[in-house]
């Protein structure tokens, strides 16, 4: 057994990491947006995080009016295309449409991207942005609640300068989701096309580091938005951790994100733990490049699964395995090399504060055969440097009210570094929401 790549040939690479989700033609699209009711009070709409008018974009195609369907869209999520890729809409707007209770829900995540694909396609400008007035705010962190923030302040006029640590913007969606949702190719063009209205300035390679550089950040700016995202994937504190063979799901995610296919290492036997989104990612990836058996441990049973059933259906179509109520005890090695994964037995008992049946220990313990293991376990949040700034939390995530606004005068926060790590929409609606404080606090309101 060992780490290798380079396992299969162009031609699969290509297959296996092309998106899954067809696009709808203009004849599919149509077609499908003539079968929704377009609800009076649609639940699809309280659905959605950034509250898109469902109903009223998908009227718009129906009619032939493409253009207003995206200007709909756009106008409640400047990262639609995006979201119309990575949303779990099983869970939210297509989960609420009415049509579900027939098992055959409108397809909103398909006719919102025809929508927004035809939009970028034809580089059509739906906003126009309002003359500079003079006012300069500064955002850390150029992922999907940092550009809807820059995005709305850009449209009134502010001055936006985006500081982003990374080579390219977007956060998670360009090097933290699978590519077979959508590609690093789609993300870098959305983002030109979000920057095309004009007044936001993109500084790369531009990690804001210390008192002394976030100080001078503030000095030089009327308002900081922070979207920072959130820090490394948390610790396993398990013996074998420092072995080689070990990864986290993040780094993983990352390096098939901007490296080729062909170049990257995977095992012959992978354990993945943890069931949330990124894990199953780091599953399916796993086995798309080329993994012979790629197993799942999880240490509740398939009841309490994080991750979605379209996604857990996905993972199993692609032949990962799962080990239902197994944490991690020890990564056992030889010669400085993973070859074991032992697991503790796990049973369910009462509920915890999060109202899932809590698992504990049996006293029982398994191992199986692994050359790769890779930690899915969420991120940690970055409590040592929002110390550093003097910036409130509570565990990490920075307290604010309703529109974003921080303990520090002019500061304003959203995002994973706020809510802890929840879905792009979520982030978009986060930064929406601090643009709004953002400039309520430049026109002096409280
Ligand atoms: Fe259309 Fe379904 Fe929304 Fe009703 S709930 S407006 S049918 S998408």
């Amino acid at each position: 057994m060992a780490l290798k790549n380079n396992r299969l040939d162009h031609k699969t690479y290509q297959e296996n990491f092309a998106e899954i989700n067809k696009p709808l033609n203009s004849v599919e699209a149509s077609m499908e947006a003539s079968r929704c009711l377009f609800c009076y009070d649609a639940p699809c709409i309280k659905a959605c995080p950034t509250g898109i008018d469902v109903p009223l974009f998908i009227k718009q195609i129906a009619s032939g009016n493409v253009r207003g369907s995206a200007k709909t869209i756009i106008s409640s999520n400047i990262f639609g295309g995006g979201c119309s890729r990575v949303c779990p809409v099983e869970v939210l707007c297509e989960n609420a449409c009415v049509l579900t209770q027939h098992n055959n829900p409108i397809h909103i995540a398909l006719l919102q991207r025809y929508s927004t694909d035809v939009a970028m396609s034809r580089s059509w400008k739906l906003f126009s942005r309002k003359s500079s007035n003079g006012k300069k705010v500064a955002v850390i962190g150029g992922g999907p609640a940092g550009l809807s923030c820059a995005h709305k302040l850009a449209l009134e006029g502010i001055d936006v300068t985006v500081f982003e640590k990374e080579k390219a913007a977007g956060g998670l969606m360009t090097y933290g989701v699978a590519a077979y949702k959508t590609t690093p190719e789609f993300c870098h063009q959305e983002i030109d096309w979000i920057t095309s209205v004009g007044g936001i300035e993109i500084k790369y390679d531009s990690a804001i580091q210390g008192l002394e550089a976030f100080r001078n950040i503030r000095e030089k700016h009327d308002a900081v938005f922070l979207g920072a995202g959130l820090g490394a994937t948390r610790k396993l504190s398990i013996p074998g951790e420092e072995l080689e063979g070990v990864f986290d799901a993040i780094s993983f995610i990352y390096d098939i994100r901007t490296k080729n296919h062909s170049e990257i290492q995977v095992g012959d036997k992978v354990g993945i733990i943890g069931l949330g989104m990124t894990a199953i990612d780091a599953a399916t990836q796993s086995k798309r490049l080329g993994a012979e058996e790629v197993s799942i441990v999880y240490r509740r049973s398939s009841n309490e699964k994080p991750c979605t059933e379209k996604e857990y259906e996905l993972a199993k179509s692609d032949g990962v395995l799962f080990i239902w109520l197994a944490s991690p005890k020890e990564i056992v090695g030889e010669d400085g090399r993973v070859v074991k994964l032992m697991c503790n037995k796990m049973k369910l008992s009462e509920p915890d504060a999060s109202g899932r049946l809590k698992p504990v220990k049996t006293g029982e313990t398994f191992a199986f055969d692994v050359d790769m293991v890779i930690k899915a376990t969420g991120q940690e949040p970055l409590v040592k440097l929002l110390d550093e700034f003097e910036i409130s939390h509570s565990y990490g995530r920075i307290i604010v009210n309703q529109f974003g606004e921080t303990n520090l005068e002019g500061v304003f926060a959203g995002g994973d570094c706020v809510n802890g790590g929840k879905e792009v929409v979520d982030a978009v609606e986060a930064g929406k929401l601090a643009a709004i404080g953002i400039l309520r606090y430049l026109g002096g309101e409280k």
